[in-house]
């Protein structure tokens, strides 16, 4: 079981108001991503639910029970961090069993606890390392493996994945994926990089100032964000966005346009631009193109079109793809 659920969950600093009060579900077995720019509160929620901070005010429920002043060992969860935190004296072997022996466990049951765990984080060839003789991956993978061992029934990981260079962070992402598709344990994973937030969540927790922007899907985050800073923050490049009298020709007071949604085309089109950058990723090319009266767009084309900085391009956003905003920024139909 894994199931937690916030309840007028509030937490201030002193004076500093950092989560106001807010409601959320979490199912037993999800993988639920928080994720939000610096400083929006990611890491004092997932404290709060690890009973690393007490609440201001509100209920946390863990497995239908109140758990709100529940010491964090008595809660079931186990949390792994940035920095690892493991032993540096102790092997591999000594770090994972570390919270058995602390819990009692007999010996038979450790080693066997250990060599399951192992497998599973292909770590069997290491037991008898330091951890000062891994690679970050390894490091990283033996404290999740410290955290599995104790069977929790949610992981709480908070941004386990910063310190490791972009190669090894997309391995480790498909890691932590396939050993949620292998434990089917509730998991609440902390970042502030959207496309890890796309990659592995079921559900995505859009946080910004504290505030819960929108809860979702990837795909429904994607398709159909309630509010320009879900539209924004989701999506890689980020959407375009356009207001004036442009807008208001949608009866919207904003519109937006994703990247891969501008059809390019160098004889015809709605705008006529010129490309101040063109990235050429292979696959597809970046096209930064300055359109007077409106701005710079980015638009997403095939790799192989012929484009280059200083060329004229057209740009004809997809009719059924733009998103429309109002005033307060909040998405209307
Ligand atoms: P994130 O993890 O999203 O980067 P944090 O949850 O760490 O954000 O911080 C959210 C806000 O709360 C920040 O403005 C931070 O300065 C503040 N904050 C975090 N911890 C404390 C603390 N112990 N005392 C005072 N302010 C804090
Ligand atoms: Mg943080």
């Amino acid at each position: 079981m894994g199931s937690i659920s916030l309840q007028k969950v509030s937490k201030a600093f002193g004076e500093v108001n950092v989560i106001p009060a807010i409601d959320l579900d979490i199912q037993d077995g999800e993988f639920v991503v928080f994720v939000g720019p610096s400083g929006c509160g990611k890491s004092t929620l997932l404290r709060l639910i690890a009973g690393l901070e007490d609440v201001t005010s509100g209920t946390i429920l863990i497995d239908g029970k109140d758990g709100t002043n529940l010491k964090p060992s008595e809660r079931g969860l186990a949390m792994v961090f940035q920095s690892y935190a493991l032993y540096p004296h102790m092997t591999v072997r000594n770090n994972i069993a570390f919270p058995l022996k602390m819990a009692g466990v007999d010996r038979a049951e450790i080693a066997r606890k250990i060599g399951d765990v192992a497998q599973i984080l292909n770590l069997t060839d290491y037991l008898d390392r330091k951890p000062r003789q891994l690679s970050g991956g390894q490091r990283q993978r033996v404290a999740i493996g410290r955290a599995i061992v104790r069977q929790p029934s949610a992981f709480l990981f908070d941004e386990p994945l910063s310190n490791l260079d972009a190669a090894l962070r997309v391995n480790m992402r498909l890691e932590i994926s396939e050993l949620h598709y292998k434990l089917k344990t509730t998991m609440i994973y902390v970042t502030h990089d959207q496309v890890e937030a796309m990659t592995m969540a079921d559900k995505i927790v859009v946080l910004n100032r504290g505030n819960i922007e929108q809860v979702g899907s990837p795909l429904e985050l994607y398709h159909k964000p309630r509010n320009l800073f879900v539209a924004g923050f989701i999506g890689s490049p980020r959407m375009n966005f356009i207001a004036g009298r442009y807008a208001a020709r949608f009866t919207a007071h904003t519109i937006g346009v994703r990247p891969e949604h501008m059809l390019v085309s160098i004889d015809a089109g709605d705008w006529r631009g010129q490309v101040t950058v063109a990235e050429h990723l292979g696959a597809d090319t970046m096209l930064h193109v300055n359109v007077e009266g409106i701005g710079q767009i980015v638009a997403r084309c095939d790799g192989n079109m012929p484009v280059k900085a200083e060329d004229f391009v057209y740009l004809t956003p997809q009719k059924d793809r733009i998103h429309k905003f109002d005033q307060m920024g909040d998405a209307v139909d």
